[in-house]
């Protein structure tokens, strides 16, 4: 399946929550969130537009949720889910782990990229090392210890600079650590589920899969 390159604030709007996608536009008046909260579509204007879901529909919303905040496509997804059933522990907290160490999410969190979709850009285009070494690959999974950088000769580049300006809140992952004036940061330790700042129901995947 093609990744969807349609608007992304459609996508919110389909799961009737901000995904944050668009960097800062998603926290100003523009949000499309903010101005039409309808379900896209001739079938989602009008009032009681957001019907009741089904039980299946509760489960498949919150996967897809997920999905669509990491830019993941679905047999991608379905990979990860795979991987974090094998590992010991929780199902629902390795999957999120597994997502959350991916390196263009990495890159957004530590403010290098106003959204994930432009972290994935600014990888692929060879600007960010792991442990002083380029790394192109957006899904590369970052380890406890590595080290992650923006290319020197890439640093004056304005949309990271006015990312790492708007990114207020760095400081508040304990997982990292960011020197903002290097542009670079520390994978302190693999994140717990409590130190993953997303309001998702994790549980609600695990069972959409096993079913
Ligand atoms: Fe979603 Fe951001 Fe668009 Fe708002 S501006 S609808 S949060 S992508």
């Amino acid at each position: 399946m093609a990744r969807y390159t349609g608007p992304s604030c459609k996508l919110c709007r389909r799961e009737g929550k901000k995904l944050f996608l668009k960097g800062a536009r998603c926290s100003s008046q523009k949000c499309a969130m903010e101005k039409r909260p309808n379900i896209p579509g001739e079938h989602g204007s009008g009032k009681g537009f957001r019907k009741r879901l089904s039980d299946y529909g509760v489960h498949l919303r919150e996967k897809q949720k997920v999905r669509r905040i990491y830019g993941v496509l679905e047999k991608q997804f379905r990979r990860y889910f795979a991987i974090a059933a094998k590992k010991s522990g929780v199902t629902g907290d390795n999957l999120l782990q597994l997502l959350e160490t991916r390196l263009d999410n990495v890159v957004y969190r530590m403010g290098f990229a106003p959204s994930r979709k432009a972290a994935r850009q600014i990888v692929r285009h060879g600007h960010i090392c792991v442990n002083e070494k380029k790394v192109d690959i957006p899904s590369y999974q970052v380890r406890a210890e590595d080290e992650i950088s923006v290319k020197e000769n890439k640093q004056q580049i304005p949309l990271i600079q006015e990312a790492l300006e708007a990114a207020t809140e760095i400081d508040a992952i304990e997982w990292f650590q960011v020197d903002k004036d290097h542009l670079s940061g520390k994978i302190l330790n693999i994140p717990k589920r409590d130190q993953i700042p997303l309001d998702v129901d994790e549980r609600l995947i695990v069972e959409y899969y096993s079913k």
